[in-house]
């Protein structure tokens, strides 16, 4: 079986990533990663399945046991990829994404280059703020520093492979499976098929 690949999904706050994970993962060949934050959950938010929700001296220990691929701090709060379930699922062919912000996305791709980076992009800054607004989640101040930090990672997004527009759900979600489907085709991936195929040659 070959390895499943590893997806960095990121995006403006608000962008709709958690629309179009959710949409990606009724198709079980994906696998997503839960994060550990060290954030309130928001309404509706369940521990284990939206996040593993920690205090800021759990999730230190999480570091010093070498147990994140990656970390970050964003808008005041702790947030980490662990590692074990991750790899766990990847040997087991899962295709497995991570949706985290840039610094611990650039991480991740400086550790394993062959991560695909895709940046989720929304029609236009005003659709964005909008969305937020929509969503009710946060307070004024916290729309107010999520669009600040926006505005700050815009230039960031050519560190990305792949730049996703999210205008129509269903279009977006399809671009994402595509680039997916891609890295599958990686040469890196057919090592082993490779020296089969050279033994079977001097067979012939
Ligand atoms: P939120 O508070 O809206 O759930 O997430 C805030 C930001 O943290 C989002 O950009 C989200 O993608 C990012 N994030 C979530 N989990 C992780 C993680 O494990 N590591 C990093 N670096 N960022 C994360």
């Amino acid at each position: 079986m070959k390895k499943g690949s590893l997806v960095v999904i990121s995006g403006f706050s608000g962008v709709g990533k958690g629309t179009i994970m959710r949409q990606l993962i009724q198709d079980d060949t994906y696998q997503l990663s839960v994060s550990a934050t060290t954030r309130n959950p928001r309404e509706g938010e369940v521990n284990g399945k939206d996040y593993y929700f920690t205090s800021v001296s759990d999730f230190q220990k999480l570091i010093e046991n070498d147990e994140l691929i990656e970390w970050a701090e964003y808008v005041g709060n702790y947030y980490g990829t662990p590692k074990k379930y991750v790899f766990d699922q990847m040997e087991q062919g899962k295709d497995v994404l991570l949706e985290i912000e840039q610094v611990g996305a650039l991480e991740v791709k400086k550790k394993f280059p062959e991560t695909v980076m895709i940046y989720i992009i929304p029609p236009s800054a005003k659709a964005l703020k909008e969305r937020l607004m929509k969503r009710g989640s946060e307070t004024k101040e916290e729309i107010c520093k999520r669009l600040i930090q926006a505005k700050k990672e815009a230039d960031f997004v050519r560190a990305y492979d792949y730049v996703v527009v999210n205008d129509d759900l269903e279009q977006a979600v399809q671009d994402v499976k595509d680039l997916i489907r891609m890295s599958h085709f990686r040469s890196s991936l057919f090592t082993e098929d490779m020296m089969e195929f050279k033994e079977e040659i001097q067979n012939l």
